[in-house]
């Protein structure tokens, strides 16, 4: 089959995911067909050469809507390309389309959405939530066939990538903050934003890895960092206090993972992660307050008639666009870093912080990798979601938050079902340590199984 038509294939292949899932925002066909003819002519044909891109819709795509999932940037269409899509198109990789997400990376479940943008579906049960934020990746990833050559582009701030990936049945792959650079990326909490991957196995969540990891001038926080010597790993260790809030038959499936591997394993007690919840709420929405103050109606997305004063116009804009928990976020970022307050919490928080990153830089220095389930529940039902309250939800974020705190890679493989829902197992190392997850996780998937 030639680029164009598998392509072709590919797009409709998008179309009718997306007819029973949502998990697009956009679809970008004409894109995507420009592109493949392009590349035909093309003498380098570069390692994403055949496969076709999912982005998140919170990454700058040039010429394409990019909403971040937020209804205050529904009309943004950016004039620039992410550092990341420019490493994908320079490799021959093309983009097929932007994935749902919840508004700006603010939520678990991914049904926390702008006005008018999708709330994807569980492919395993359309009663279920995707897991979030990263919905619309997981989804795609997993309904894509093996045919269509799909990778998915995504970005965690605390779980965006492990919550969705474990809710759908895929590989998740979350990077060392700073391995991948961020220009382009629509900000939510610049200290802790990292954009990952999502696979059907170890294997492809890695090769598109591979492309856009790397310093880049246009990211002060980037960083290139030579690949540290691979380790063969020997010894697990089990956080203890990660597996409190953890489902019973959920801990069934990951211990019995953990025997399979049949490698050494100890648990622990770090009693400091319980506060990492906590810490994290007050950080991320510290910086998300910052950043949303950038959305008023003037320079990007939603825009109306002036009318009244400047912050007539502008609280008018902001109530209108943004939904409950955008608001709440604003509002609880806004007051942990008020003077006051900021000793209180916000001070307070960065030092948990950084007591939870020396306790594991500690921790790997007995352990190659740590290891706990990648969520506490399978994905819940829609109904469910909407009793539960905001802190109920954040509280679901125990296991994905720390390693997100302390800017370690981690990944999320499918381990098994509970209720004939997948589970994932989620793997942490020790900083620019990726090759070793790497290796860990395809040693894994081999000696479990790949089950979905
Ligand atoms: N659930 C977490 C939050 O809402 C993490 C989401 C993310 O990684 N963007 O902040």
């Amino acid at each position: 089959m030639s680029l164009i038509e598998s392509v072709d294939k590919a797009i409709e292949e998008a179309e009718k995911i997306n007819k029973k899932l949502n998990c697009f925002i956009t679809i970008c066909g004409d894109n995507a067909r420009s592109r493949a003819k392009k590349l035909i002519s093309q003498k380098n044909k570069g390692a994403l050469y055949g496969k076709v891109i999912s982005v998140k819709d919170a990454i700058c795509t040039k010429g394409i809507r990019t909403t971040a999932g937020s209804a205050i940037l529904t009309n943004y269409i950016p004039p620039f390309n992410a550092s990341v899509i420019e490493k994908i198109e320079q490799e021959g990789g093309i983009v097929i389309g932007k994935t749902a997400m919840d508004h700006f990376g603010f939520g678990t479940f991914c049904t926390n959405v702008g006005h008018g943008l999708p709330v994807p579906h569980n492919p395993h049960d359309l009663q279920r939530a995707a897991g979030g934020s990263s919905g619309g990746a997981g989804v795609a990833t997993f309904s894509f066939s093996n045919s269509a050559n799909h990778i998915a582009l995504a970005e965690s701030t605390g779980g965006s990538i492990t919550a969705p990936a474990a809710f759908c049945g895929v590989v998740g792959f979350t990077p060392t903050y700073g391995r991948v650079s961020r220009y382009g990326l629509i900000d939510y909490a610049n200290s802790l934003d990292k954009i990952g991957t999502m696979g059907k196995n170890v294997e492809e969540a890695e090769l598109l890895a591979g492309v856009i990891f790397g310093e880049d001038k246009k990211d002060e926080t980037s960083q290139h960092q030579e690949t540290k010597t691979v380790k063969k790993v020997k010894k697990i260790g089990i956080i203890k206090e990660m597996l409190n809030n953890v489902d019973e038959k959920i801990k069934k499936v990951f211990w019995q993972s953990i025997y399979e591997l049949g490698l050494e394993y100890e648990e622990i007690s770090f009693p400091l992660i319980d506060y990492s919840v906590a810490s994290y709420y007050i950080i991320a929405t510290a910086e998300a307050s910052s950043n949303l103050a950038r959305y008023y109606g003037m320079r990007y997305g939603a825009q109306e008639e002036i009318t009244g004063s400047f912050s007539e116009h502008f609280s008018k804009i902001r109530s209108k666009y943004f939904s409950d928990e955008e608001k709440r976020r604003i509002i609880l970022g806004t007051f942990v870093r008020t003077a006051g307050y900021k000793e209180k919490y916000y001070i307070k928080a960065l030092r948990v912080r950084e007591k939870i990153n020396e306790e594991f830089n500690l921790l790997f220095k007995r352990f190659d990798v740590l290891a706990t389930p990648s969520m506490p529940i399978i994905a819940p039902r829609f109904e469910e979601i909407a009793k539960l309250k905001p802190i109920e939800v954040y509280a679901l974020d125990s296991c994905t938050i720390p390693p997100n705190l302390a800017c370690i890679p981690h990944l999320s493989i499918p381990i098994g079902k509970v209720n004939n829902m997948p589970v994932g197992l989620q793997i942490m190392c020790n900083s620019w340590e990726e090759d070793t997850l790497f290796r860990f996780g395809k040693e894994s998937e081999s000696k479990l199984g790949l089950i979905r």
